[in-house]
């Protein structure tokens, strides 16, 4: 911003950062309750239309001097605005800023670290993340250490390592591992250090990793909080005022702003993030309680059933014990997996996750691909492993389809006299 726009209008004046009007600085915390917060915050346009509904801004630019503090697309628009304003009421955060893309908002939080800084990621993070560290951050000079975080000795790593930034995700994908948030936060206090953490898989209805303890909580808006698989969006929230500062100005200086309908649509869907999550909860626990009782399934794992290594943990970590994300070993060789995969009908073969539909993916040759064999079988990844995104249709039919889905494959197995 220009020092003569700041002549014309002291900072008193233009709040910063941008910041949704509706939203009193000296308001007691969120009196309503989640799903209350989803559907009426954000409501600051309707003061002169009475629309219920807000439009959306389709403007690059605005008239300067005006009342909201907007100047240009790029850096802030009343659609993005809105959107924060119900993110940072979810999460129950200070702060929120938005991004066109969960990759977006990931490149915002690393373009703050300087050359030298050091991370500590979990060793488990979503593949695009750690493309990014490896790929392009590491040649800026930010050097990246993977561990176990389900390993409780390596907290002790953060005290000892002492690094700019911990990187965590919970739970992770596709293995669906639970790290203590809150265990990982006093460490990383201890330590000076900020800890991050990915909060996708979870999304803010079921996990908020701000009240457990994080300084930032990630999310890429494209899954659970758009839900509905048409556009793509990132956010990051925080309590730091000078965590938020950097976050706007990245997404101005390196163009990392979402579009305003991509924003309106967003908005849109997160209005009903309770009810589907609720929805995708009980699909999922349904649907990972039947896969354990398949003959020739190996294992199945969701958070929220007792047979996972963290259940505990992740009943007291996240509200409902998981989300709609189950991972299983069908324990069936790859054609077989494969043929049961492309064949089902309301399980669409597709990457992504969190959206009302149910979609199924084959990690060893869809997501994880670029790693290598011995690797990803070392954390469990074999070709017999798939992952459901379990939608909010309704459960009975999803099983019928897995049904005919298994006796496809025992015919055909027969067929071939491979049994
Ligand atoms: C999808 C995803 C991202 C990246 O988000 P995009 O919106 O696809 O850029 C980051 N983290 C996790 C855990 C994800 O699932």
């Amino acid at each position: 911003m220009s020092t003569e726009f700041d002549a014309l209008f002291p900072e008193s004046d233009v709040p910063f950062p941008y910041r949704c009007s509706n939203i009193d600085p000296n308001r007691k915390r969120e009196p309503e309750g989640f799903a209350t917060r989803s559907i009426h915050n954000g409501g600051d346009y309707r003061d002169q239309t009475g629309a219920v509904t807000p439009p959306i801004y389709a403007t690059s630019t605005f008239e300067y001097g005006n009342a909201g503090g907007f100047d240009y697309t790029r850096s802030g628009n009343p659609n993005f605005r809105n959107l924060e304003s119900v993110l940072q009421s979810l999460e129950k955060a200070e702060y929120a800023t938005v991004f066109s893309s969960g990759v977006a908002a990931i490149t915002a939080v690393v373009s703050t670290l300087q050359s030298g800084d050091t991370v500590l990621a979990e060793e488990n993070v979503y593949g695009c993340t750690f493309r990014l560290f490896d790929r392009v951050f590491k040649k800026f000079g930010v050097d990246v250490t993977y561990m176990d975080f389900t390993d409780e000795a390596n907290f002790e790593a953060i005290e000892r390592l002492r690094p700019r930034l911990v990187w965590l995700e919970s739970p992770t994908n596709p293995l669906l591992k639970i790290i203590d948030i809150e265990r990982a936060a006093v460490h990383c206090h201890r330590a000076g250090a900020t800890l991050l953490v990915d909060n996708t898989f979870a999304s803010g209805f079921t996990q908020q990793p701000l009240q457990l303890g994080a300084h930032l909580s990630l999310s890429s808006t494209t899954k659970y909080i758009n839900g509905h698989s048409d556009c793509l969006g990132g956010v990051v929230c925080t309590n730091d005022p000078k965590w938020a500062e950097e976050l706007v100005f990245a997404q101005k200086a390196l163009g990392l702003n979402p579009s305003p309908f991509d924003t309106w649509l967003i908005a849109r869907g997160v209005k009903t993030l309770a009810l589907r999550m609720k929805q995708h909860q009980a699909n999922a626990r349904g649907l990972a309680e039947w896969l354990e009782k398949k003959p020739g399934v190996k294992w199945v794992r969701y958070p929220g059933i007792p047979s996972h290594p963290d259940y505990m943990l992740a009943c007291r970590q996240m509200r409902g014990g998981g989300s709609g994300v189950v991972v299983a070993d069908l324990g069936l060789p790859l054609e077989q997996t494969r043929a049961f995969l492309q064949q089902l009908r309301f399980f669409k073969m597709a990457e992504s996750l969190g959206g009302v539909e149910s979609l199924i993916c084959h990690p060893a040759s869809m997501t994880h691909a670029s790693v290598p064999r011995e690797v990803r079988e070392k954390v469990g990844i074999t070709d017999a492993v798939v992952r459901f995104s379990v939608g909010i249709e309704e459960l009975d039919d999803l099983l019928a389809d897995l049904e005919a889905g298994f006796e496809r494959v025992g015919a055909y197995a027969r067929s071939y006299h491979l049994t």
